[in-house]
């Protein structure tokens, strides 16, 4: 799809580095508008960044970033700010699910998965909500997209600590559009179910890591594009309209 609005944008994509962010990042910059990766591997974001290079259009951004090291997130806010100026565009899609039995314990992963998915989400929207509000201000469109889960809302067994860091983000977003909204700045969550990406490869557990498999086998399974395609209608509604809610399931999965 075509998107011509976003010409004008300039945007901040976290966990750039595959998945939908990385989807994301090359849909807004194949529309004309900037775009800055932010992920940990540098090797991704640079490959990202010369294919959006090559392809012309709008230009990329990498910029090496782990959203649950504050000054990490401090430095990459300043090299996206010394190039770029300020940004009206945030989504905030950086994540990581890590399922186990919650009597496993698994207080290393929980803490990954709070750090990522909750905390760090909390520092990019602390990084780049002045941008937003200054933007909207201006009377430009400004927008924060956080990319949340269908597991938000529907219980899976193993999946407790990610579905409940994934309702935090859900309740966060409502709760900034209290804040925010009134000042113009958009919030938008998205929740997709089942998408292949690389969101699977770091379960460590055989028998969920085989549900997963089966469940991919049995659904077919949104695509990262999918969900990019989204996030680009969500931010190119005319600027009063928010699309603050958006639920996006593989038409396989109830
Ligand atoms: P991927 O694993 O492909 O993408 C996750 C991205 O997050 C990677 O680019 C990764 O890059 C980045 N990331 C992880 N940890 C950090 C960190 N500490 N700092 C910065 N970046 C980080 O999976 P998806 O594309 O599927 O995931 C995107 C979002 O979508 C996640 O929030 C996920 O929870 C959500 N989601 C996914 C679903 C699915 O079925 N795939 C369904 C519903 C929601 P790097 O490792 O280089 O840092």
């Amino acid at each position: 799809m075509s998107y011509p609005a976003l010409a004008t944008r300039t945007a901040v994509v976290t966990g750039a580095a595959s998945g939908m962010g990385a989807a994301t990042a090359r849909l807004l910059a194949a529309n004309g508008a900037r775009v800055a990766l932010l992920a940990r591997r540098t090797d991704r974001l640079d490959a990202l960044t010369a294919e959006i290079a090559a392809a012309g259009g709008g230009q990329a951004l990498a910029v090496t970033a782990d959203v649950t090291d504050q000054a990490s997130v401090d430095a990459a806010a300043k090299a996206v700010h010394d190039a770029y100026g300020r940004v009206d565009l945030v989504v905030n899609n950086a994540g990581v699910m890590l399922p186990n039995p919650v009597d496993d314990g698994r207080i290393d992963e929980w803490s990954r998965m709070i750090d990522t998915n909750v905390t760090g989400a909390l520092r990019i929207v602390r990084a780049f909500t002045d941008d937003l509000v200054a933007a909207a201000a201006d009377g430009r469109t400004a927008d924060l997209v956080n990319i949340s889960s269908i597991a938000s809302h529907v219980a899976f067994p193993g999946y407790a600590v990610y579905g409940a860091t994934k309702a935090a983000l859900t309740q966060l977003s409502a709760a900034l559009r209290t804040e925010l909204g009134p000042r113009d700045v958009r919030v938008a969550t998205i929740e997709p179910g089942l998408t292949d990406t690389e969101l699977g490869g770091h379960v460590d557990n055989p028998a969920l890591r085989d549900q997963l498999a089966t469940m991919f086998a049995a659904i077919p399974a949104l695509g990262a594009e999918d969900v990019a395609d989204l996030v680009a209608y969500t931010v190119t509604r005319p600027r009063h309209v928010n699309l603050r809610h958006l639920v996006t399931l593989p038409t396989r999965q109830a």
